[in-house]
């Protein structure tokens, strides 16, 4: 399918990219540029947040009766391509993106009522609490219980990779309120403030240094009844429909894109027989059709159209790209590439080399997650061989 832009959607475009010169400030640019992490800092992104808040645009993917802007998907497509290319940072989608549209469609008027806007102002700041130490692939197989007592459900256990846990405010989490159901059967949605007496977070530091993942401890926490989304012992149901929107479309090939430019750029005094030059012609050609897809799949999302296996394809393939990307700039700085912002502080030594390369090795290692999270390179293969291949 081919993706054309009406000319109301080009005026949109332009709209967007008034709205960045006007909002977007030096500030948030810089720090955005030196983010070697999935997701901006949290101040970076509440921040950028809270200025498309005032303008009513930080609902980007929200209906109207919500608060939110009602945008198209092509609307949304086009203010992600330009928010990236004008060095925005991405909204933190854990509440705005993953939460939001499971409380749209499950919660109760009063948690619509009540977080909602929170969520949409910044004011709360969610994590996910789905994977357990022995859960990760195979979800249904958590062990975390919420027994009845009362109004309350009594939550112990544990959930770890949780992103962002340090910042969070609230944790939405996948429980085991029927022990002898089977596995998909007993689970429920419940949404837990970590302010509540039992809860403790503990850092994980990855090897490129960050504090992006944490374990979440739950303690004899009691969450009332009423924290519950949809049915006891139907969370199943909640947590797939949310993981819809973990993996949907989006516009990573533009990422990927300005990616290619630096590399390039990098790359410019090689002589054209270089390997590292002939590894980016190779890199360049697949990001053309990564591109080519990507907006294949824009379209059919635009036409109300399901992405189904599309949307592993894609992970696959956009995770290995930036695998493969941030590697060939790493081989390309060599020296340049080693000292980084985060490794740093292992010697407290000044990085070398140009600034905007101290990213290097950090993007480099963090990226080797993005064929993990959001369902594993291998999970996406099982679900493109049952698929498509009828496997
Ligand atoms: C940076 C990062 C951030 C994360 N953030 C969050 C978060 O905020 N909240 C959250 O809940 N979770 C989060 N996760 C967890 C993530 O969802 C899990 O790591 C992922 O689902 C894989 O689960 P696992 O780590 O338990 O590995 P496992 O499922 O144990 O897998 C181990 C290996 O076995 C392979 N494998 C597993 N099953 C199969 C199969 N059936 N066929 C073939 N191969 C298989 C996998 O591909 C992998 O290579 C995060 C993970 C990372 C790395």
């Amino acid at each position: 399918m081919e993706l054309e832009f009406t000319e109301e959607e080009q005026a949109f475009r332009e709209q967007v990219r008034q709205l960045l010169a006007e909002e977007l400030t030096d500030q948030i640019k810089a720090a955005t540029a030196k983010t070697t992490t999935v997701f901006a800092d949290k101040d970076v992104a509440i921040a950028w947040q809270k200025i498309l808040h005032t303008r009513g645009w930080a609902g980007v993917s929200w209906p109207k009766e919500f608060g939110g802007t009602g945008w198209t998907s092509n609307q949304r497509y086009i203010f992600n391509q330009e928010s990236l290319r004008a060095g925005a940072p991405g909204l933190i989608p854990l509440g705005l993106r993953m939460l939001a549209p499971v409380l749209f469609k499950y919660g109760t008027k009063e948690q619509q009522d009540y977080y909602l806007p929170k969520i949409l102002s910044g004011e709360h700041y969610w994590c996910q609490g789905y994977s357990e130490p022995g859960s990760g692939s195979d979800l249904a197989s958590l062990k975390t219980r919420a027994d009845k007592d009362g109004d309350y459900y009594v939550v112990n256990g544990t959930k770890i990779w949780t992103t962002h846990a340090q910042f969070a405010d609230h944790i939405f989490c996948l429980v085991r309120t029927d022990m002898d159901a089977r596995p998909q059967a007993g689970i429920s949605f419940l949404l837990i403030d970590m302010d509540t007496p039992g809860v403790t977070v503990e850092p994980i530091i990855t090897m490129a240094g960050d504090h992006e993942v944490n374990q979440v401890f739950f303690d004899n926490v009691k969450v009332p009844i009423t924290n519950r989304v949809g049915p006891e012992n139907e969370g199943w149901t909640v947590a797939k429909y949310l993981l819809e929107f973990e993996r949907g479309g989006g516009t990573a090939a533009t990422g990927l894109q300005l990616g290619m430019q630096e590399l390039n750029l990098l790359l410019d005094d090689l002589p054209e027989e270089h390997e590292l030059k002939k590894r980016a012609t190779e890199l360049a050609i697949e990001v053309d059709a990564l591109t080519q897809m990507e907006t294949d799949m824009q379209a059919r999302v635009a036409a109300g159209k399901s992405l189904g296996s599309g949307a592993s394809l894609m992970k696959n393939m956009v995770s290995g790209l930036g695998q493969q990307m941030s590697t060939t700039r790493l081989e390309a700085l060599a020296y340049y590439g080693l000292p980084h912002n985060n490794l740093l502080w292992l010697n407290e030594q000044e990085g070398v080399g140009e600034e905007r390369h101290q990213t290097a090795i950090g993007t480099y290692l963090n990226n080797r997650a993005s064929s993990i999270f959001g369902g594993s390179k291998e999970v996406q293969k099982n679900i493109i061989a049952k698929t498509v291949l009828g496997l």
